[in-house]
């Protein structure tokens, strides 16, 4: 837990982070909206906030993040994108992980959300999506740990059935129609 406010006073920081951004600035409106908290209940948190050092209320012009609220703001906001997207790339949908990402986010210690990060990125900087996140698709419908989706995987599968039968298969990468019969070799 990076920060000793409760998990609501951080979703406010993180709805007033989220709406400020848009905006500069964040009226009881906007929290209330976002959050589905009634403004009355809206007005005694900003006013806890405000007290604690981490917004500043201006009666006319709205909610205001110091840069203490906005770091918090910041990184819980950051800690729900990454724990989302981390969730959905092992497929639980988006209603679900936007959900699970909000109470994640308050608990995790930082070097988990560090390492799940790094995790992310990783897969989403890949040139192409990994195949295996394919492989994990099929594996969370039929229960098959089964490798057959991209051509690489089935020739690696080929080739370990041709060894099981005696034949050195070459130009295993070459789809299987274009492949000559030079290319099958028997084992001496
Ligand atoms: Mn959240």
């Amino acid at each position: 837990m990076m920060s000793k406010l409760s998990r609501k006073a951080e979703d406010y920081l993180e709805a007033i982070f989220e709406i400020s951004q848009e905006k500069g600035y964040a009226r009881v409106r906007d929290i209330s909206q976002k959050l589905d908290i009634r403004p009355p209940s809206v007005v005694e948190m900003v006013k806890k906030l405000d007290e604690l050092g981490y917004v500043v209320h201006k009666k006319q012009e709205g909610v205001f993040l110091t840069p203490k609220g906005e770091e918090i703001g910041r990184v819980i906001k950051d800690r729900h994108d990454t724990i989302k997207a981390f969730l959905m790339l092992i497929n639980v949908p988006e209603p679900i992980a936007d959900k699970d990402a909000c109470i994640m986010e308050h608990k995790l210690d930082t070097k988990t959300v560090e390492q799940i990060k790094n995790l992310v990125k990783f897969i989403q900087l890949s040139s192409d999506r990994p195949p295996w996140l394919d492989h994990f698709d099929v594996f969370c419908r039929t229960g098959e740990h089964f490798c057959g989706i991209s051509d690489e995987c089935r020739s690696r599968r080929k080739r370990a059935e041709a060894a099981i039968n005696g034949y050195i298969i070459e130009n295993m990468d070459t789809p299987r129609g274009q492949r000559s019969a030079r290319d099958v070799t028997p084992v001496s």
